[in-house]
Parts: structure tokens; C-alpha cells; sequence
């Protein structure tokens, strides 16, 4: 294939500041760099999308955690796919598709060992979806971590999400019942009539969250997967049957908290039901991604998973965007196209 033209200098977001409480549009600045040629063992990456994902917000704390934070004045880290554009890699050729932590930037320079190749038929947004990172996130931890039964009731929590709106099909496609929590009625709604939970809860709308919760599992919760930490979390607690396993998937509700995170105060539910509360990273998963990948473009195929995509056009837009995260406007999977002509 020959190889395109490449424009001079290339659109780059870095990290400005590291926020106190939620990101700004002042915790990015955007510069316009000089494109580089990969080195040798290196590829470069035409970005196409990229995804916005909860975790950032985690990134851009200088504490310690799962991965090192983001360097002030680096690029911003972001799992993101594109097409193979320059190679000095054996294993990579112009016009390849590949995923990685490419960065919000509108090209990345790699090593090659950093870059996955797409399988065949796998398209962009799909990459980064089900397909990809928050379908691995909901496999493993609603089937490796919540151990769910035929028969069992799974709660699971930011259900309209990303992650969320997975976890309760897979549990239904278990045998389980499904009843998601989320912000809103058009929400709920989503959930039940085209994601097909057994019951939802808006979390936003009721008085007491715990009455809701147990209203809508009346013989208790066996898995709870938690996305949002805080009262949530609490209200899932008062409800756990005997055994249950609460899943530590994430805790949103916290990330941008200036003051502290708010422990679960119901915790000994945990001591009276003799249950479990496990946390777990994605990453942790990967030598078994493989399997998780054709179960879930099985049931994709077979038309028992539905999932929807918010696309925010432009990089340029990331910064504004990644705050719908966390209040709630996402609707799916959120992605920023960065290159226009992309599918
Ligand atoms: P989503 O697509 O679910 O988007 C985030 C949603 O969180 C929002 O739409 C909003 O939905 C909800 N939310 C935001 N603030 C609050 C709040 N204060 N209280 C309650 N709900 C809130 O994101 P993802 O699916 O990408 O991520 C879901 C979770 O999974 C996150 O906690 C993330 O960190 C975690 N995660 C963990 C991984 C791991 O390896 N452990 C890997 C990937 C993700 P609503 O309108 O319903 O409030």
C-alpha cells in the first residue's frame, strides 16, 4: 500500500494542571506539534477514535496507583485505535488497523510492542467498546469476580453505561435477573425495554435508595457490581443475601471528591451475610481477553447484546467531553472521532 501524505504538524492535549475536584477545560492545554517519523522498532498511528473512560480522571492524581500518573505537560493518556500510517516495525504495515494507548493526540509514534492489530471485521468503534476494554472490564468482573448462578439476582450499578449496560445482559444471558441503577428515566427506560433488565432503579428520583433496592430485589442481592461507590454502594450493602459477592468495579461518585472518599458504612452486611467485597482491574485479565472477545461477538451476532456509542466529533472537544462522565449526559460508550473520515 503506498504510503499517504502526512500533514507538518499535528493537534496534541496535554496535561496542564492536576485538577482539585472536576477536571476544567483550564486542566488541558492543546499545542500543535511537528509530526516525527517512528524510529526503528517504532510505528506511527493515525488516531481515529478515541476513548473517554473514568479512570482518567485517576490518572491525572499524582498518587499512587494501578499505573504511574500522567506526567504535567505530557500528552494525556487514552486508549484510542487508528491506522497504521509509517512503519519501521516488521510486524506492522501501512494501513493496518491497530488499538493502544496512543494519547489524545491526532497521531502516535509507538513501538510496535505497544500496538495491537484489530482482528479482521473488527471496526473502530466496536474496538473500543464491547469488543474492547469495557467489554473485557464486564466479562471478568461480573464472571470471574461475581461468580454469578443461574437463578442469582445481579445489581449492578452506573447500568446505562459503558460497562453497566453489559454486565446486566451477560447476567442475563447467565440466567440471572437483571436490575440496573442508574440517573434518570429515559435511562431506565433504555434498560428495560431494549437492554431487557428484569427491573431499574433512578437513583436520581427516589427518596430512599435502599427501599428502592430492596423493592426491586425482594430475595436480596447476590452479586452487586459497583460502578459508583458512596450511597450507592451503601444502599447495595443493606441488601446483599447470604454469600454474596460485591464486585469493586469502580467508584465514579468519588472520583472527584475534595474531601475524601466516602467509605461504605454498611460494610458489616458483609460480616452478617457472610459475603465477599473483591475489587479487580481489567488488565489483570488479558492473557484470557481472547476468549472473552468471541463470547461476547457471539452473542453480538446472535443479537443478544445491544450497545450504543456517544461519538463527541473533534479532539479538540475531548477535554469538555470527558465531563459528561461525570454528570451523567453520556449516553454509551463515550468516543471522540478524531479523524473526521473515520467510520
Ligand atoms: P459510563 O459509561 O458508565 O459513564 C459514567 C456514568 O457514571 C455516567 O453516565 C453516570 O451515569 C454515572 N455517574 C457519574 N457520576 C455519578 C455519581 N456521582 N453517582 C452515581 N453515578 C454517577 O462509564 P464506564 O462504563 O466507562 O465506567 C464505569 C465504571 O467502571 C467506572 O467507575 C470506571 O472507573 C470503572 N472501570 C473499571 C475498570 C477496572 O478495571 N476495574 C475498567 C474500566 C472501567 P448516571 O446517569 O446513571 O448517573
Amino acid at each position: 500500500m503506498s504510503e499517504p501524505q502526512l500533514p507538518a504538524r499535528q493537534l496534541q492535549i496535554l496535561l496542564a494542571e492536576r485538577p482539585i475536584g472536576r477536571p476544567g477545560e483550564q486542566t488541558f492545554e492543546a499545542v500543535h506539534r511537528p509530526l516525527e517519523p517512528p524510529a526503528e522498532g517504532e510505528i506511527l498511528v493515525r488516531v481515529t477514535y478515541l476513548s473517554l473512560d473514568p479512570a482518567m480522571r485517576g490518572w491525572m492524581d499524582d498518587r499512587p496507583s494501578y499505573l504511574p500518573p500522567v506526567a504535567l505537560g505530557a500528552v494525556m493518556r487514552g486508549l484510542a485505535v487508528g491506522e497504521v500510517v509509517r512503519s519501521r516495525h516488521d510486524d506492522f504495515a501501512p494501513g493496518d488497523a491497530v488499538s493502544g494507548t496512543f494519547g489524545w493526540q491526532e497521531y502516535a509514534k509507538v513501538a510496535g510492542k505497544d500496538a495491537s492489530k484489530l482482528p479482521p471485521g473488527v471496526g473502530w468503534q466496536l474496538a473500543l467498546g464491547p469488543l474492547g476494554m469495557v467489554g473485557m472490564t464486564a466479562y471478568f468482573g461480573l464472571l470471574a469476580v461475581g461468580a454469578p448462578q443461574a437463578g442469582d439476582t445481579v445489581l449492578v450499578s452506573g447500568a446505562a453505561g459503558a460497562v453497566g449496560s453489559l454486565v446486566g445482559q451477560i447476567a442475563r444471558i447467565h440466567g440471572c435477573r437483571a436490575v440496573g441503577i442508574a440517573g434518570g428515566a429515559d435511562k431506565c427506560r433504555y434498560l428495560e425495554q431494549t437492554l431487557g433488565f428484569d427491573a431499574s432503579i433512578d437513583y436520581k428520583s427516589v427518596d430512599d435508595l435502599s427501599s428502592a433496592v430492596r423493592a426491586a430485589c425482594p430475595k436480596g442481592v447476590d452479586v452487586y457490581f459497583d460502578n459508583v461507590g458512596g450511597p450507592v454502594l451503601d444502599a447495595a450493602l443493606a441488601n446483599i443475601g447470604r454469600g454474596a459477592r460485591v464486585v469493586i468495579c469502580g467508584a465514579i461518585s468519588q472520583y472527584n471528591a475534595t474531601d475524601g472518599v466516602q467509605g461504605p458504612s454498611n460494610y458489616l452486611a458483609l460480616l452478617v451475610q457472610r459475603a465477599r467485597m473483591e475489587g479487580f482491574i481489567v488488565f489483570d485479565h488479558a492473557p484470557r481477553y481472547g476468549e472473552a472477545a468471541r463470547a461476547i461477538a457471539g452473542w453480538l451476532e446472535a443479537g443478544k447484546i445491544h450497545y450504543r456509542y456517544d461519538v463527541v466529533e473533534g479532539l479538540s472537544k475531548a477535554p469538555r467531553a470527558l465531563l459528561k462522565l461525570f454528570d451523567g449526559t453520556n449516553r454509551g460508550k463515550l468516543l471522540v472521532r478524531v479523524d473526521p473520515q473515520a467510520q
